[in-house]
């Protein structure tokens, strides 16, 4: 395949989407439900609040009978009762009465107002004074004020934090529909590839891809499985393939390039995958296979530590957004003032890694030294890829790029 036939990064992405379905819906408990994806439109069955209720401790009134209540002129009231939260008044409240309530306690029929307790004086249980007058419907918070019954108030598709989460106990719904979480199989190929903990022989590197790749599963909202490592045979790589098919994604790592022992791709077409792509316009991760076996979306990401994070975060993290309903697909990108002087470009789009930060109201993006595609230390504690476009060979400190924002940049 010679470079001209390299796709787009935006067209592969088009490519990966338009292959890609919604998984189906599961019940969960609430306590489970943060990140993850409303699958029914949500209204309460009742008004929130429930009933009209003090939003301070003070005296239910009504506010007509204190329209001249100053400190020098107090107007007194008879006191009717105590109304704590929680409990149903029992009196109503007559011209000249007011009851003594607490902030959440139900303001009595006949009330329209409350008083703080600060603005009274000289209570006791049969009389209060009181100070200052109120308004209509002061330090009152109505019956549905909030939310009324069956206004829809979340919508499918909305993605479940703490607010969210909040709102949904206030209506008492302990249980929700939500999408599916996809789980994704992590494939790492390579007879060099041995496991974090077993002994690092000469010749041999550790698999940091399983643990990077999870991780960034995880973040998406998908449910990383880890089988192992799979050596650099045909048999051993259709065998673990062929063992991943209850799976709702497969992500395999190495052996996509054109190297004597990349096996991955004649596999996958040996297998019948209906196969889309295999190399994208970009660095790091130009191979990139990318097809569909027996339903299930199959990403083969490249060996290289760097290349095949952005390969995830560019192809395979909008896909697992899109099959979990969740409808923010990509990173954000920023226009962001370089902190350094880049020489990169040629004829692939460069992602650079580098430190994001917002200041005095603009980003400002640094590539870090060491952009090497297996160069894993660029990843770390970077939150950004500034992006270099085709046919560029260097830009200067001070000028404006776009930059993939990976975290957020504050
Ligand atoms: P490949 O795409 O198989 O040619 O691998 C490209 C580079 O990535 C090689 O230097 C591999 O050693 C390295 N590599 C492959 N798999 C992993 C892995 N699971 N963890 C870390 N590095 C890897
Ligand atoms: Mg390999």
């Amino acid at each position: 395949m010679n470079s001209a036939s390299m796709l787009l990064v935006e067209e592969a992405q088009k490519i990966v989407l338009s292959a890609v379905t919604r998984l189906g819906v599961e019940r969960i408990v609430i306590s489970h439900a943060l990140h993850r994806v409303l699958a029914e439109d949500i209204a309460p069955g009742y008004d929130i609040p429930p009933h009209d209720n003090s939003s301070v401790d003070g005296y239910a009134v009504r506010a007509g009978d204190v329209r001249t209540a100053s400190s020098s002129t107090p107007c007194t009231l008879d006191v009717q009762e105590v109304i704590p939260a929680g409990t149903v008044p029992e009196k109503g409240l007559s011209a000249g009465q007011a009851s003594l309530i607490m902030t959440g306690g139900m303001v009595p029929e006949g009330a329209d107002a409350v008083v703080m307790v600060e603005n009274t004086s000289d209570a006791n249980e049969q009389h209060v004074n009181i100070l200052k007058p109120v308004t209509r419907g002061q330090n009152v918070r109505y019956r549905g004020e909030d939310v009324r019954t069956g206004e829809t108030v979340l919508r499918a598709g909305t993605v479940l934090g703490p607010g969210e989460i909040g709102l949904l106990a206030s209506f008492q719904r302990s249980f929700l529909t939500v999408f599916r979480q996809p789980t994704v199989a992590i494939l790492s190929t390579g007879d060099e590839v041995v496991e974090i903990d077993e002994p690092l022989t000469r010749g041999k590197i550790v698999n940091s891809n399983s643990y990077s790749l999870a991780a960034m599963v995880r973040e998406a909202g998908g449910k990383p499985v880890i089988p192992g490592i799979v050596g650099d045979t045909e048999e051993a790589i259709r065998e673990a393939i062929e063992s991943m098919m209850h799976v709702d994604i497969i992500l395999s790592t190495g052996g996509v390039s054109v190297g004597d022992y990349d096996y991955v791709k004649k596999v996958l077409v040996d297998l019948g995958a209906d196969m889309k792509f295999w190399k994208v316009r970009m660095k790091p991760g130009k191979p990139l296979a990318f097809g569909v076996l027996n339903g299930i979306p199959f990403f083969g990401l490249p060996g290289n530590p760097v290349s095949c994070m952005v390969s995830f975060l560019l192809f395979v993290r909008p896909a697992l957004r899109k099959i979990m309903g969740n409808e923010d697909l990509f990173l954000p990108i920023v226009q962001a003032q370089l902190g350094n002087d880049v020489n990169a470009g040629g004829d692939r789009r460069h992602y650079l890694r580098a430190h994001v930060s917002f200041e005095g109201g603009t980003f400002q993006a640094t590539t870090v030294t060491g952009q090497g595609s297996g160069m894993l230390s660029s990843m770390a504690g970077t939150n950004g890829l500034v992006i270099v476009e085709t046919g560029t060979t260097s830009i200067l400190r001070g000028k404006i790029v776009s930059v993939l924002l990976m975290r957020p940049a504050f």
